[in-house]
C-alpha cells in the first residue's frame, strides 16, 4: 500500500513513523522544514513521557525519528488533493491513502504588515533586535515572551486587545516576573513603518519597537480538497480546535491503526 503524508509536523512525522514500521511504502511532502509549529515553543512541559524541552530540541528528535523510518522526504508545497491524487507546482503523485497534516494559518492583521519585522511565528523575527511588541494574550503570546526574555531580547511588551488572559497561568506568572511588560485592554490601532523600525499607536499613546510577533489565533491550513474520498483523512491541528502535540499525534495514530487494518 502508498500512503501520501502532507505535512512534516508532529502530526505528520507520527504517521511516517508509524506506518513506516509496518512496511507500507510511505512519502512524507514538506514545503519547508521538518517539525512544524511546535518548533517556535519556549518549552513543552505538558507531556508527561518527554523531559522538559524546547521546541528546538523536539523537533531534533522528531527529524531524527524520520529520517531513521523507511518514509521518503519530499520538499515540495502540495497544492491540491484530488482522488488520492497530491498536485504540487512540478508534479502529481498518486496514492492509495492521503494523510494530510497541514497544521493551521495564522489569522492575519495585514494593516499591521508594513515591513518584514511584523510576523506570526517567533522563528521568523529577525536577529538581534533589542525591542519586541506581541500582540495577543493567549499561550502563544506568553511563550513568545518567555523565549524573547530567554534570547536576551531587553524590551518586551505584550499588549491585549481586552483584559481577558488565555494562557497557562504558570506561564504568565514567569513572564512578568521575567520584566516583560504587560499592556491590558490596549488594542494597538496603527503600525507604521519608521525607516525599519516600527511605531506602534494605541489609544494610550505611541511605542517604538523593532519587531512585532502577531499571536491573535489561527484557522485551519487546507490544501484545495477536491472531492470526497473515503480514502482521504485530515489529522491534527488541521482538523480540530484544541491545537496540542498530543492530541495531533493522537488523532493521527487512531487513523493510522484504522489504515492498518484496513477499516
Ligand atoms: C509558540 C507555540 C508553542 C506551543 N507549545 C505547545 C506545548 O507546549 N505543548 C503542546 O502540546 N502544544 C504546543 N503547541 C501546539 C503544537 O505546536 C501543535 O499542536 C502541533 O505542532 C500540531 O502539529 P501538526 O502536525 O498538526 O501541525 P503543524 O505543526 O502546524 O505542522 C504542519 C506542517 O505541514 C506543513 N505544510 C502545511 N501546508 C503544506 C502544504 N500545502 N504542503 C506541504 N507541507 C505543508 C507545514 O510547513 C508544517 O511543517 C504550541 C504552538 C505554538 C505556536
Amino acid at each position: 500500500m502508498r500512503v501520501g503524508i502532507v505535512g512534516a509536523g508532529p502530526a505528520g512525522v507520527t504517521a511516517a513513523v508509524f506506518l513506516s514500521r509496518y512496511e507500507i511504502d510511505v512519502t512524507i511532502f514538506e514545503r519547508e522544514e521538518i517539525g512544524g509549529l511546535i518548533a517556535n515553543a519556549w518549552r513543552i512541559e505538558n507531556l508527561p513521557i518527554l523531559p522538559v524541552c524546547s521546541g528546538e530540541e523536539l523537533v531534533a528528535v522528531l527529524r531524527k525519528r524520520l529520517e531513521a523510518s523507511e518514509a521518503k522526504v519530499i520538499y515540495e508545497e502540495v497544492l491540491s488533493v484530488e482522488d488520492k491524487v497530491l498536485k504540487t507546482k512540478l508534479n502529481s503523485y498518486s496514492f492509495d491513502k492521503l494523510i494530510v497534516a497541514t497544521g493551521t494559518k495564522p489569522k492575519r492583521i495585514e494593516d499591521f504588515e508594513v515591513n518584514q519585522n511584523v510576523v506570526y511565528e517567533f522563528k521568523r523575527l529577525p536577529r538581534g533586535i533589542g525591542r519586541l511588541a506581541i500582540y495577543g494574550a493567549g499561550d502563544v503570546a506568553f511563550d513568545g515572551a518567555l523565549k524573547a526574555k530567554g534570547i536576551g531580547i531587553e524590551e518586551v511588551h505584550i499588549f491585549n486587545r481586552t483584559d481577558r488572559i488565555r494562557a497557562v497561568p504558570k506561564l504568565v506568572k514567569l513572564a512578568l516576573s521575567s520584566g516583560v511588560k504587560y499592556h491590558p485592554s490596549e488594542p494597538i490601532c496603527r503600525v507604521e513603518d519608521r525607516h525599519g523600525d516600527l511605531e506602534l499607536h494605541t489609544d494610550v499613546g505611541r511605542y517604538q519597537f523593532e519587531g512585532l510577533l502577531l499571536c491573535v489565533g489561527r484557522v485551519p491550513n487546507l490544501p484545495a480538497l477536491i472531492g470526497q474520498t473515503k480514502d482521504l483523512y485530515v489529522v491534527g491541528d488541521a482538523s480540530g480546535n484544541f491545537r496540542q502535540l498530543a492530541i495531533a499525534m493522537g488523532h493521527v495514530t487512531e487513523v493510522c491503526m484504522k489504515i492498518v487494518h484496513g477499516e
